[in-house]
């Protein structure tokens, strides 16, 4: 699994870093992804994460 976020339609709420931040950590005005390559083990959380995201600003590529 493969994931990268939309900086366009991020609103910087943290929800993603909050939840999974092995992966996700928040920037200036946006969250930036850590490790694009998800390991096995985190990709149940990441796929949490994009459900959770409230702009839909995680994009998970399989
Ligand atoms: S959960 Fe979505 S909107 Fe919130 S910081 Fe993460 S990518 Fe941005």
């Amino acid at each position: 699994m493969k994931v990268k976020i939309d900086a366009d339609l991020c609103s910087a709420c943290g929800v993603c870093a909050d939840s999974v931040p092995d992966i996700f950590r928040m920037a200036d005005t946006t969250a930036e992804v850590i490790k694009p390559d998800v390991p096995a083990n985190l990709e149940k959380e990441v796929q949490g994460a994009a459900d959770d995201c409230p702009t839909s600003a995680i994009i998970i590529e399989k």
